[in-house]
């Protein structure tokens, strides 16, 4: 099936209680038992909820992938993803990831014996110079955030299979809609399905995807265990999202590399950064592995003070952290997504003071230039 189609229809079946053609939020903690030892396979919420297994297989069609696991938040699945290895084990991790995952894997489970190497994953050479005997799982975002930095995936996951190691990609910037890591060889995917999944900044989410059985197992058992879920009413939302999804990351695509294009062109900002840009260092990559580009843009104004004009005075785009939602919205990355990201580590990779990032909505195109022209015109 086709990607839309996949999007509207997988995993729902009408309701056979009622012929409901939209799956129904299954808000209840127990189910009746007929009797000792037999139920019709639904016994407590946590552990098994029909709206949420409809979700879950809704998004692991539109990732290609087997099974879907859902979690209450992107943060949650990348927790439940750190129980596939223990004390003692080494994780690879390609640096300037999502502030939140660099905070939980270096100031949480790093007291749990777990040890991460942060490696420029654009060089692939440094995986493999980072691999040691305890390493077990290499994890990936790709365009990272929000420097927009690529890792060839295909490329990624030879070696990952090569050394016997677990690859995960973070997909949560370009959707199941412009790139399916699986597709090009990776074990598992996770999204933040807050971001464009969701799509409408009103539910946080989590998921993870993968064809692999015994990954499959142990985190379904991980899911129940340790019982970070969403609710019933969250799934619902999440799967109502999915259904627009591919029309929404056309939008959000189309709206991004124009405002990108009239960035570069304009002298009001020193730096434009987008994978959909020819100047882009990685576009030949980003062309061959992505189906799109997406709706991320990070823009320099190489001053300070003018980034803090510019964050003041636009009136469309909102100042507000998160992205992936229908409208605009407009963040400091320094102080505010990786504020837990020492600064030595930001000034590394270019992640600068005057660097601003733009989740491009799908309002009309030509009223967020204006927004963006008119807030760093004003002196
Ligand atoms: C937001 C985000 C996360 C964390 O997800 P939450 O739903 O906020 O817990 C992880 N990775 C990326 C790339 C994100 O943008």
């Amino acid at each position: 099936m086709g990607f839309s189609t996949d999007a509207i229809h997988a995993g729902q079946i009408p309701d056979p209680t009622t012929g409901a053609v939209i799956t129904p939020i299954y808000q209840t903690s127990t189910y009746a038992q007929e009797e000792l030892g037999r139920n019709k396979g639904y016994e407590y919420g946590r552990t098994q909820n029909l709206t949420r297994e409809a979700l879950e297989k809704n998004i692991a069609a539109l990732e290609k992938g087997k099974y879907g696991i859902a979690f209450a938040s992107g943060l949650a699945a990348e927790h439940a993803l750190m129980s596939l290895v223990k004390a003692g084990d080494h994780v690879i991790v390609s640096d300037n990831v999502y502030g939140g995952t660099f905070r939980l894997f270096e100031l949480v489970m790093k007291d749990y014996g777990i040890e991460y190497s942060w490696v420029d994953a654009t060089n692939l050479n440094n995986i493999e110079k980072a691999i040691k005997k305890n390493t077990k799982l290499v994890f990936l975002e790709t365009p990272t955030n929000p420097m927009l930095v690529l890792t060839d995936l295909a490329e990624a996951s030879k070696v990952c299979k090569k050394h016997n190691l677990i690859s995960i990609v973070d997909n949560t910037f370009m959707s199941p809609y412009f790139q399916n890591p699986l597709t090009l060889g990776i074990d598992i995917v996770l999204h933040s399905s807050t971001k464009y999944i969701g799509g409408h900044s009103d539910v946080i989410g989590g998921i993870i995807v993968t064809s692999d059985d015994n990954i499959h197992k142990r985190l379904r058992y991980i899911q129940n265990a340790t019982g970070g879920v969403p609710s019933p009413f969250d799934c619902w939302l999440t799967l109502r999202s999915t259904k627009t999804l591919a029309v929404r990351m056309e939008r959000h695509n189309q709206n991004a590399l124009k405002i990108a294009e009239y960035l570069c062109k304009s002298n009001l900002v020193e730096r434009v950064i987008y994978p959909g840009l020819p100047e882009h260092p990685q576009h030949e990559l980003a062309k061959k592995q992505m189906r799109g580009f997406g709706g991320m843009v990070s823009v320099d104004t190489g001053d300070f003070e003018k980034t803090k004009r510019l964050l003041k005075n636009v009136k469309i785009f909102t100042l507000a952290e998160s992205l992936g939602g229908v409208e605009s919205l407009i963040c400091h990355p320094y102080t505010m997504t990786h504020a837990s990201v020492p600064k030595e580590t930001k000034e590394k990779f270019g992640l600068t003071e005057s660097l601003v990032r733009l989740s491009v909505g799908i309002e009309d195109v030509e009223d967020l230039i204006e927004d963006i022209e008119k807030a760093l015109k004003t002196v």
